[in-house]
């Protein structure tokens, strides 16, 4: 069909509704479209293969290929020129296919014979469901025309097999949505949640692909870009005095709203015979595949900007999707995309769990979810188009594994391992006001890590004695500017005021590594974690620190106070830092503000220089807390963030706890109190071993006191040492095995 007219291509999609409506199963339909367009295009060969699984193509019908190959083919992702198409999201279309670059031959097919090939992959909104080909013996190149036509049919194939317009008898292809799924993601919040799913945004459903009449289809595009425009402009109105970045984006929707390439396109698709929500679905799914393939931060931004401009004209057209007045299910599990800090807060702890299919174990939605406690799985593949509203979803955010649909034997292996949580929360609970005692005598402080003033109830939920470590950067990076003084000042305020009296420790601003501001000019650094970061950024650059300071001493208003400084390297960056301390003190003695009625300034120990700085340190530092995870990572060279090699060395290897040891032995000769805050003080038996090598202050999330206590208090600190020091002395390489022998036997 070199030279396909739009009506030509209208009227394929026209017989192709009617192939629709028919009776036929599933198998009759597929066939017949393979045969409708192979004649429409004037090809030899049109053949429709769909995914089987994540990774596998499957011949599904064919006009012109044996048929004895249908549903016996099959080929993975990547693989011959169809899994090219599949895996790129790209058009193929080469005159000479045997020998084009990566050509598979498949003998059982016959394909041998056709020379040209052209492919192009059915996806919808992203979503890759298969290829579309068509092949003829005459060795051309498809025109542009062509490729285009072929396009708007697999748009069409992909919303009929949306529908479920494929399935039944014969088509060996089961329905969407309705099959209980399995998806493995990472782990960002540990806990197990069973409910139904609430989309972050629902999905549309375009029941009409093919237009009736095109020229009624462009009057409703029209229309509903007017409407978008208009929004758009309203939202620009209103935030026009407000957050310069949010006015950013938004003129960034304008622009595209008013973009012409983009109209164009899409009054192609209709012309095509496209119905206006599917045209506006088709450049959806093409910017999407785009967007996975563009490195360009910003150009991402873009796409991504174009995407949520594209749902807000489904929206329009259709009138579905919006969740707004709909009510959220019983037990809710939210699935989206990815989610800002500022909505997840918004939903707080009405959800049961999150599950993201992007999003990261560092990302502030991650950290928030944390702050609430609220199991989260990322990186689950998929979730947006598998979930549907209310569907039964069960989160095992200590796995990372999703079951949606779950059936009945997972339901009852989960709701075994949901009941065993439940049980061990009651054993927790029934503790909380105890203190941690060992069985030989000696006493832990349990004080815990926040950084959201969502954290603060968990004080007295968990039993924590304090606050061992407040991050006070999160506050900076859930904004979208610096925040003001004032309002920092009321923010230490409302955590000290709900410490209710028990300590509070806040760190000072630790940016730079994985933390970056997104109103701060990043700087391109080759390696960042070892770069411009925390104490580094406040002492070159003390204007924010100084703010934050001042702020810390107003908010004290006269009640003790304790700061922290984080990676502090050498002896000099501390006394520093304090220097700058005491001058702004001075400031507000000067300005008349009441003082902190004690001030105690410490230094995070998270190199491993700083174990080894002059003894002075040690004396003029009011209190030193071990940051396990970066000291770890120091420690053995083995980046934190790095999948690869985060999980590679042991926290109980001989090695780092010789040194933990060495930090005790020199803390205790000028008695500086010393507490341990990386995520290792949660984790029991890695606390337990902290503990046995002198450490008496552990500073963990909330949820892990519970834990860490329980196990504590069953532990005589005395032998544990003992295992430990023979472990040591037979050349063990991590204490762990004959650790935990010792806690099998409590
Ligand atoms: C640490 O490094 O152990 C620490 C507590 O700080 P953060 O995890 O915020 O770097
Ligand atoms: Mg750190």
């Amino acid at each position: 069909m070199a030279d396909t007219t739009e009506s030509e291509s209208r009227k394929l999609l026209v017989r192709l509704r009617e192939a629709m409506a028919g009776d036929d199963a599933g198998q009759a339909r597929l066939d017949k479209i393979t045969h409708l367009i192979a004649d429409s295009m004037g090809t030899e060969v049109c053949s429709v293969y769909l995914f089987r699984d994540d990774e596998t193509l499957e011949l599904c019908a064919t006009q012109g290929l044996h048929t004895e190959s249908v549903h016996q083919t099959r080929m993975r992702i990547g693989e011959g020129l169809v899994g090219r198409v599949a895996k790129y999201g790209k058009v193929v279309n080469t005159p000479d296919a045997p020998n084009a670059k990566g050509f598979r031959y498949m003998p059982e097919t016959g394909e041998e014979r056709f020379s040209s090939f052209l492919g192009v992959p059915i996806q919808r909104l992203g979503e890759m469901l298969g290829v579309l080909v068509v092949q003829s013996k005459e060795a051309r190149e498809f025109s542009a025309d062509a490729v285009y036509a072929l396009e708007v049919v697999a748009m069409v194939i992909a919303e009929m097999t949306e529908l479920g317009a494929f399935v039944g008898e014969g088509a060996a292809l089961s329905p969407l949505h309705q099959q209980a799924v399995l998806i493995h993601g990472i782990s960002a919040q540990e806990g197990a949640a069973e409910g139904h799913v609430w989309l972050h945004e629902p999905r549309v459903i375009v029941t009409n692909p093919i237009a009736d009449d095109p020229q009624r289809e462009l009057e409703r595009l029209n229309d509903a870009v007017e409407e978008l425009r208009v929004g758009v402009d309203k939202m620009l109105e209103v935030s026009r005095n407000g957050d310069k970045e949010q006015l950013q984006v938004l003129e960034a929707y304008r622009m595209f709203a008013n973009s012409k390439g983009w109209m164009r396109r899409m009054e192609e698709d209709i012309a095509r015979g496209l119905s206006a929500e599917a045209a506006v679905e088709k450049e959806q799914s093409q910017a999407r595949t785009r967007m996975s393939q563009v490195q360009d931060a910003y150009l991402r931004e873009r796409l991504s900007d174009l995407d949520d401009l594209s749902n807000r004209l489904l929206r329009i057209l259709t009138g579905q999707g919006a969740n707004t007045g709909a009510e959220l299910p019983d037990n809710p599990i939210l699935i989206a995309r990815n989610i800002g800090p500022g909505d997840l807060l918004e939903y707080g702890r009405s959800l049961r769990g999150i599950v993201l299919e992007e999003g990261s174990v560092g990302s502030h939605a991650a950290i928030v979810a944390r702050a609430l406690a609220i199991p989260l799985v990322v990186n689950a593949k998929r979730i947006t188009t598998e979930a549907l509203n209310g569907d039964h979803i069960m989160v095992d955010g200590d796995q990372g594994v999703v079951h949606l649909r779950p059936d009945d034997t997972v339901v009852g292996a989960f709701r075994d391992k949901i009941a065993m949580h439940t049980k061990a929360q009651e054993r927790y609970a029934s503790i909380r006001d105890k203190p941690a005692v060992t069985t030989d005598g000696q006493r832990v402080n349990m004080v815990m890590n926040a950084g959201l003033m969502a954290d603060l109830p968990s004080l007295d939920g968990s039993g924590a004695e304090g606050v061992g470590l407040f991050r006070t950067e999160l506050q900076f990076l859930v904004r979208n500017q610096m925040p003001k003084r004032s309002e920092l000042v009321a923010l230490y305020k409302r955590v000290l005021d709900a410490a209710h009296g028990k300590p509070v420790v806040f760190r000072t601003l630790d940016i730079g590594s994985d933390k970056v501001l997104p109103y701060m000019k990043p700087t391109d650094e080759p390696n960042p974690a070892l770069g411009w970061r925390a104490i580094r950024v406040g002492l070159d650059k003390p204007g924010v620190m100084r703010m934050q300071l001042q702020a810390l001493l107003r908010a004290a208003e006269g009640r003790p106070l304790s700061i922290m400084f984080p990676f502090v390297a050498q002896f000099e960056e501390y006394r520093s830092a304090k220097a700058e301390v005491d001058k702004t003190i001075e400031r507000e003695r000067i300005l008349g503000h009441v003082l902190p009625a004690e001030l105690k300034v410490g230094a995070m120990l998270e190199t491993p220089s700083l174990a080894y700085a002059p003894q002075k340190f040690f004396e003029e530092v009011a209190f030193i807390s071990i940051g396990g995870n970066d000291l770890k990572q120091f420690f053995f060279a083995a980046d934190r963030e790095n999948e690869r090699v985060r999980r590679r060395y042991d926290t109980l290897n001989v090695s780092f706890l010789s040194f933990i040891e060495r930090i005790v032995e020199r803390c205790a000769i000028s008695g500086t109190p010393l507490s341990f805050c990386g995520e290792d003080a949660g984790r029991p038996v890695e606390a337990v071993c902290l503990a046995a090598m002198g450490i008496r202050t552990l500073s963990m999330r909330p949820a892990s006191i519970g834990p860490v206590k329980s196990l504590l208090m069953r532990v005589d600190l005395g032998e544990l040492r003992k295992i430990i020091s023979d472990a040591r002395h037979r050349g063990d390489q991590a204490v762990r095995p004959a650790v935990m022998e010792y806690l099998r036997g409590l």
